[in-house]
């Protein structure tokens, strides 16, 4: 079952894409200062196809400049040397069209009473206090050509996000609008994972920058505003586990080769492709491996999905559903595997040949 949703058409809306030959340089603002553990930032490295190294050396071709402003990995010396391109476009002084990158949810600054912060990104150079991430976000999110959020945090609010969390804190949609549109005419474009597939990321900051380009149309997203080629199925769809959910087999423990889903995998309602795709180079996953899949790219997660060693409801109800089928089908197959693990009679070594071959009809 591939969970439908729908299609935010992009070309709907006017488009200075459309109009434009394409960008020579382009800039990518990195903000990670959301409630946020750097953990996309350093996920994202992990990518071959491509590697960040690639992008920022040029040598993907086609694609503009890149100059990446990301703390974690930036070669200047920090503080204000780092802030500085950041400072420029907040003011609308940037020299080149530039991608904004969140990462981490975004806190609710309305509900703190007198001073205070939640989370904050370099000082107000004037007055020395220091400057919220809402207030960048108010600074730069219009004016980017493209907004990307990177991450489970920064697309639906994520784990900071949980029932009980005291900051109020929400995903860039739930700030921005979810009509939101950059200069570039783009929606928010979501990757999420907790954290993100390396590869999914890096695949979907290429397109946008061929989109930049001028040599792709805008990469095609769903109604949650997710690239629609990496989260269109489920994590069931996707899983080398799954002929046992068909065969009514599952595991009792986590030590098992078998499908998970009675001890807590919520695959089959996830949208998230990693055990289709492996984590780095097709190794690692998930349930694939042994993990549970806790729903991790969703936007109910994580309370949708806790506590999440616990078996999900309707896995308790198609679990028992497909039993007697599974059962059933499965000793049929081993009959017929047996059947299928002998070699035929007549591989022999005696003097005569008993293979059927009758060379009679030959001219
Ligand atoms: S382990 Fe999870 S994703 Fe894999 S087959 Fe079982 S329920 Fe589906
Ligand atoms: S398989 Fe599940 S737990 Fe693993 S990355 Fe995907 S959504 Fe997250």
């Amino acid at each position: 079952m591939t969970i439908e949703s729908g299609t935010t058409r992009t070309s709907e809306h006017p488009s200075q894409a459309e109009e434009r030959q394409g960008f020579e340089e382009i800039d990518i603002l990195w903000i990670s200062e959301g409630m946020s553990c750097d953990g996309d930032t350093v996920s994202m490295t992990a990518s071959s196809q491509p590697a960040i190294e690639d992008l920022v050396l040029g040598l993907i071709p086609g694609l503009p400049k890149v100059n990446l402003h990301n703390k974690v990995l930036s070669p200047t010396s920090g503080g204000e040397e780092f802030l500085a391109p950041f400072r420029k476009a907040a003011a609308g002084e940037a020299g080149n069209p530039f991608i904004l990158v969140v990462e981490g949810s975004i806190p609710n600054q309305n509900i703190i009473e007198g001073d205070g912060y939640w989370t904050s990104f370099g000082n107000d150079e004037e007055m020395g206090e220091p400057l919220t991430l809402n207030w960048w976000l108010d600074n730069l999110a219009h004016r980017a050509w493209a907004v990307v959020a990177a991450g489970t945090c920064a697309t639906y609010g994520g784990i900071h996000a949980m029932a009980g969390n005291p900051t109020g804190c929400m995903g860039l949609a739930d700030y921005l609008g979810w009509d939101f549109r950059s200069q570039g005419a783009l929606p928010i474009v979501n990757v999420p994972g907790c954290p993100i597939q390396p590869e999914n990321f890096m695949e979907t900051l290429t397109w946008v920058l061929y989109h930049a380009a001028g040599a792709a149309p805008p990469p095609p997203l769903d109604r949650m505003l997710r690239p629609q080629w990496l989260f269109g199925k489920t994590v069931h769809e996707g899983c080398d586990r799954a002929a046992y959910y068909e065969q009514g087999d599952f595991a009792k423990d986590y030590n098992s080769p078998k499908c998970q889903v009675k001890v807590g995998c919520w695959g089959p309602v996830v949208n998230c492709n990693v055990p289709k795709r492996g984590w780095m180079s097709g190794v690692g996953g998930c349930p694939n491996v042994g993990g549970i899949c806790i729903g991790c790219t969703m936007p109910g997660f994580p309370d949708a999905f806790m506590p999440f060693m616990d078996e999900p409801t309707g896995g308790s109800l198609s679990s028992i559903l497909i039993r007697p089928y599974g059962a059933f089908i499965r000793r049929l197959r081993g009959i017929t595997n047996i059947a299928v693990n002998q070699e035929p009679k007549w591989h022999h070594n005696r003097p005569e040949l008993t293979s059927g071959y009758a060379p009679r009809w030959r001219p």
